[in-house]
């Protein structure tokens, strides 16, 4: 084989393991993100949880706090009962006491329901919570993953970017220089050809230019695209 065909070949394979490693760090940032977006979610969940618990204490709370108000006021106008002169005075007064203790017992009626809601409410707390801790525990082992793949997806980049430039350093300046032109042009320097057929491109070649690239010992390029060709023979299959 041409040896500059077979260095372009290596040069080749490594910028292209380059752009697969490239794609695949890009994806570590947003598999983090995506993994940061879930677990907010569900501490959003965990947080809703909390919040439907308070606000049924708080309630529970404003209507103790009237009940005290309105047991307050029924002892003042049963204090107020001996005062008053007449039987009508009395009578109304029998229905504002009347009227305070339905008011007292609509609101112990709620004081209860907000009770029992609230119990149930708190075990919806303590099941977030604690389905909350397995998915944190989780994340933080999937982080861990992630970080380490990052890690190791750069030192992999860092070793195939020198290994480019260890095998581009030793190809002459005009197969390279051609080389460095097409990949600017196309993204891609060079291409396989099988079965006469650029698989850059999908154009088929001539006759004369494919059998040329066969024998490996010239630089064919792509009539159609300038990608500089190569061939790989199929395996040869042992028979059993
Ligand atoms: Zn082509």
């Amino acid at each position: 084989m041409n040896p500059d065909l077979e260095k372009l070949i290596s040069l080749h394979h490594a910028e292209v393991e380059i752009k697969r490693l490239d794609a695949e760090s890009a994806e570590v940032p947003r598999l983090r993100e995506a993994l940061e977006a879930r677990v907010a979610g569900d501490r959003a969940r965990l947080d809703a949880a909390r919040e439907a618990l308070e606000a049924s204490q708080g309630v529970r709370r404003e209507n103790e706090t009237a009940v005290q108000d309105l047991e307050a006021k029924r002892s003042k106008y049963k204090g107020q009962l001996m005062d008053v002169k007449t039987n009508k005075e009395y009578t109304a007064m029998l229905h504002e006491i009347e009227a305070v203790e339905r008011d007292i017992r609509s609101r112990e009626d709620v004081i209860l329901e907000e009770m029992e809601r609230a119990e149930a409410l708190a075990a919806d707390v303590e099941r977030e919570e604690e389905a909350f801790r397995s998915v944190e525990e989780a994340a933080r082992g999937e982080a861990a993953e992630l970080d380490a793949r990052g890690a190791r997806l750069e030192d992999e980049q860092r070793r195939m970017r020198a290994e480019r430039e260890k095998v581009a350093a030793t190809i002459p300046e005009a197969p390279r220089g051609l080389y460095e032109r097409v990949a600017t042009l196309r993204g891609t320097g060079m291409a396989e050809a099988r079965d006469g057929v650029c698989q850059a491109c999908h154009v088929k070649m001539r006759p004369q230019p494919w059998v040329e690239l066969r024998q490996n010992e010239q630089l064919v390029q792509c009539e159609a695209c300038s990608r500089i060709l190569y061939y790989e023979p199929p395996p040869t299959v042992v028979e059993p």
